[in-house]
């Protein structure tokens, strides 16, 4: 765990905002460092996303060695590193197993807790928390800063009133599935005292593509198994899924940085689909060129062990005038031009890039502009592929702004 600063005195109160895992982090750290702490959160329950996240299985950090997992963070990576070098995945296993939670590798070098899901987790660190004297205010919601000191927050009984802190800690994360609780609506706060954010977008994301609507209607839902996407010089082997309106699935989360980039600079990209990456063009066409002169394309598709999508997707690229000989149909189906003209809505994504510049921020988490209060999570600018790297970073940054903002509470409240 963090090195938390203490002993403090009684009356220091810390403010955290946002219970989801960056903000009980950073009310974890403050708590241990004697400081008097409330957590305030606008949804009924704490943790929803994080809940949310458990019900494809809690990918809660990888198991890869620590400068590849730092890679994995782009821009962000000298940012974060500090905090990730204070927390890092060992650490946040650790922590689980100090929850009653052991993890696991799996087979990707992804790491999960052995229940999959987030319920046991969560449950026994809000256990822990309450235990530790930290307190929550639920269905309350911070509306923004009323001088040094002082913030505003919305009570459920929707009346705003202001509560004098001694430090706050920020963690209120992104814009994406708002229904769990995160929805942004801070940007226009933050912005409006002059802190930098980058407009909040879609990371992780899926795609639209507009497919004729014989296509969508007969393949919405229906998975690409064991493709490989290729985009802007990077190839991602995986899976994907079609939806009504365009493509989504791990393979396209994967290049998602990158597509969106390109959409934003051109208003469109295309995606390479190859569906049958573990043969070569040769090995293909010898296995088409086995069908009857009679097959029709599915015929000759399904004894090539390709799905009748594969059929559909040639066909949506080709006009429906899909190549006729072996060879130019099995470089076809490993090279499918799929046409991306725009981005799936943010409420859709995984997570959400953007956020708080990281420049507005000190190396303790503490906004510049803003003495007192710190910022932790998803709200921060910074995103990483799907593999646990959102939450291991939301964790160590909840982790270093609750040892900053804990720090900055013993130069002022310290006990002699
Ligand atoms: C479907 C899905 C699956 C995912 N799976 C994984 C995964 O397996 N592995 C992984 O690493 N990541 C995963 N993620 C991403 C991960 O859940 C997030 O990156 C992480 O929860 C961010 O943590 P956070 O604390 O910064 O923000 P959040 O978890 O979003 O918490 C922010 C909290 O702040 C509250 N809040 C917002 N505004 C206010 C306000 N004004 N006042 C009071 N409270 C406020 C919100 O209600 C929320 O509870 C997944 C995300 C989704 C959507």
């Amino acid at each position: 765990m963090a090195p938390a600063a203490g002993p403090l005195s009684s009356r220091a109160t810390a403010a955290v905002v946002g219970g989801g895992p960056a903000g009980l982090m950073a009310a974890e750290v403050l708590a241990a460092s004697g400081a008097e702490v409330t957590v305030y959160e606008r949804m009924p329950s704490l943790g929803r996303k994080l809940q949310l996240a458990g019900r494809g299985g809690l990918n809660l950090t990888h198991g890869e060695a620590p400068a590849a997992l730092l890679d994995r963070y782009g821009p962000a990576r000298s940012r974060l590193a500090p905090a990730i070098a204070t927390f890092g995945q060992d650490d946040l296993r650790r922590w689980c197993a100090g929850l009653g939670q052991e993890t696991f590798v799996g087979t990707s070098g992804r790491v999960f807790p052995t229940e999959l899901r987030a319920t046991g987790l969560l449950r026994a660190w809000l256990r822990r928390l309450d235990a530790s004297g930290v307190r929550f205010a639920l269905r309350t919601t911070w509306v923004g800063w009323d001088g040094p000191g002082r913030i505003r927050l919305r009570f459920a009984d929707e009346q705003e009133r202001v509560v004098a802190v001694d430090v706050a800690v920020l963690a209120l994360g992104g814009a994406s599935w708002p229904r769990v609780g995160s929805d942004g609506a801070w940007v226009e706060v933050v912005r409006a005292a002059g802190i930098a954010v980058s407009p909040l977008r879609p990371a992780n994301c899926g795609f639209l593509v507009d497919w004729s609507p014989r296509f969508a209607t007969r393949f919405a839902g229906t998975p690409l198994k064991n493709v490989a996407l290729s985009a802007a010089g990077r190839q991602v082997r995986g899976e994907a899924v079609v939806t009504a309106t365009g493509i989504e699935g791990g393979a396209v989360y994967a290049l998602s940085a990158g597509l969106r980039e390109a959409i934003d600079r051109d208003g469109a990209v295309t995606l390479q689909v190859d569906l049958q990456p573990d043969l070569d063009v040769g090995r293909l066409a010898a296995r088409l060129a086995r069908a009857r002169p009679t097959d029709s394309l599915s015929t000759r598709l399904r004894r090539a062990r390709l799905a009748p999508v594969a059929g559909g997707l040639l066909r949506e690229a080709t006009g429906n005038l899909p190549p006729t000989g072996p060879d130019a149909l099995a470089a076809a189906l490993k090279a499918v031009p799929v046409h991306l003209v725009g981005l799936q809505p943010l409420a859709r994504a995984i997570s959400t890039a953007g956020g708080i510049a990281l420049a507005e921020v000190d190396d303790s988490f503490m906004l510049r502009a803003r003495s007192g209060t710190f910022v932790a999570g998803e709200m921060l600018d910074w995103e990483a592929p799907t593999g646990g790297y959102l939450l291991q970073a939301s964790f160590s940054t909840g982790v270093a702004a609750g040892a900053g903002a804990s720090h900055w509470l013993a130069e002022r409240h310290g006990v002699p």
